[in-house]
């Protein structure tokens, strides 16, 4: 089947993306898939040198960059960094998003990561993904979908406290792609990212835990998702790329 899919990927930060799963996204790309990158915060608490404003208004411009070399559709949420809860306002956001991105599949962060921004956006989403297809839920802004999404998880960032991936995704071709991508989020390399976690490279982050994703399912470097657990995540078919549909 020559189905084109529509991808949301769903993070709480500029540069989360490009660090988690910007392989598989590029991949989606090159198979002909609409990719949406949607990032709730606008990054402003990211740097220990400007102000909020400032770095706001650099990581929106960095943001637009990853998202185009991924060659990705950008939708910035505008909270603002530590302020995503899990709330109804803010649940209906997260509805809305779906409903106007209309995805056949939605990566986000797992909802056990190490911040709240994080774990609370792959919670909203999960909670979202269904919810999105059910009609007169008030105050929305767009009309229901007329399906559910299938969810993955990309990984946390230090592989800790979840269970073992059960989707790789082989990104070998593209990883260079992807460290481009992850470089256009210049502001944090030699600011935050260091001086916030002490991780001077965090481009050897990406050769060290690509690789061994990479070993573990037989290919140079790889990504590694785990689906959503419950019902009506589980699909008779491969929505990761390689795309495979079918037929039976
Ligand atoms: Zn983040």
């Amino acid at each position: 089947m020559d189905k084109k899919l529509t991808v949301l990927c769903a993070s709480a930060h500029p540069d989360d993306i490009e660090l988690q799963c910007a392989g598989t996204l590029i991949r989606y790309v090159k198979e002909g898939h609409k990719v949406y990158m949607a990032i709730a915060c606008t990054g402003n608490v990211g740097s220990k040198l400007h102000t909020g404003p400032e770095i706001e208004a650099i990581r929106a411009v960095e943001a637009q960059r990853g998202a185009d070399a991924i060659g990705a559709e950008l939708i910035m949420m505008g909270f603002l960094d530590a302020e995503v809860w899990l709330d109804n306002p803010t649940w209906k956001k997260f509805v809305d998003l779906i409903r106007r991105t209309n995805p056949d599949v939605i990566i986000t962060h797992d909802r056990d990561d190490y911040v709240h921004d994080h774990s609370n956006v792959g919670e909203l989403v999960y909670r979202a993904a269904i919810w999105a297809s059910v009609a007169n839920i008030p105050d929305t802004e767009y009309p229901p979908i007329d399906h559910i999404p299938t969810v993955f998880y990309f990984e946390t960032i230090g592989t800790h406290r979840v269970a073992p991936p059960d989707h790789y995704v082989d990104i070998s071709q593209e990883f260079e792609q992807k460290v481009e991508a992850f470089r256009q989020h210049e502001s944090q390399h030699g600011d935050f990212l260091e001086k916030q976690f002490g991780v001077k490279d965090w481009f050897e982050y990406l050769e060290v835990l690509n690789k061994m994703r990479g070993f573990q399912c037989g290919c140079k470097y790889a990504e590694a998702f785990r689906v959503v657990q419950t019902w009506p995540n589980h699909k008779p078919y491969r929505l990761l790329p390689p795309v495979q549909l079918g037929p039976r």
